[in-house]
């Protein structure tokens, strides 16, 4: 099956690129790297614990607002 390196663009091919559908180990590992800064920061722990301190700053102040209206 004839491929083209997502990275280069160079052909390659599922039976002779030992790192199909990349064409070789660098374009693959640049293509990790890239996967792994876009999408690993979006399911960052880190990430997470922030939106949980802000949904639950969120709640407080909602509920201080609530104490104040009644
Ligand atoms: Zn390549």
């Amino acid at each position: 099956m004839m491929h083209r390196c997502p990275i280069c663009k160079k052909a390659t091919d599922s039976e002779l690129d030992r790192d199909f559908p990349f064409c070789s180990e660098r374009c693959r590992l640049r293509d990790l790297g890239a996967w792994a800064s876009e999408k690993y920061v979006v399911s960052d722990p880190v990430f997470d614990e922030q939106e949980l301190e802000g949904r639950s700053a969120e709640t407080e102040a909602r509920r201080k607002r609530n104490d104040t209206i009644h």
